[in-house]
């Protein structure tokens, strides 16, 4: 069954503490740094924003 959302996980990096975390890039709450509370991502109702830096786009 073919999905119709392009949703995926995303590495992205602190960008107060350089820790890198996988995400949800369509998370429907916010999402903090484990390390340092810092949000990195915000929902939008569909396609979070996305507070630091992406690393990498995991498939
Ligand atoms: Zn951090």
């Amino acid at each position: 069954m073919e999905k119709k959302t392009d949703s995926k996980f995303l590495r992205v990096k602190c960008n107060d503490c350089e820790n890198e975390q996988v995400v949800f890039d369509h998370a429907s709450t916010s999402v903090k740094c484990n390390v340092c509370g810092r949000t990195l991502v915000e929902p939008r109702g569909g396609k979070a924003g996305i507070k630091g830096e992406i690393i990498e786009v995991l498939t």
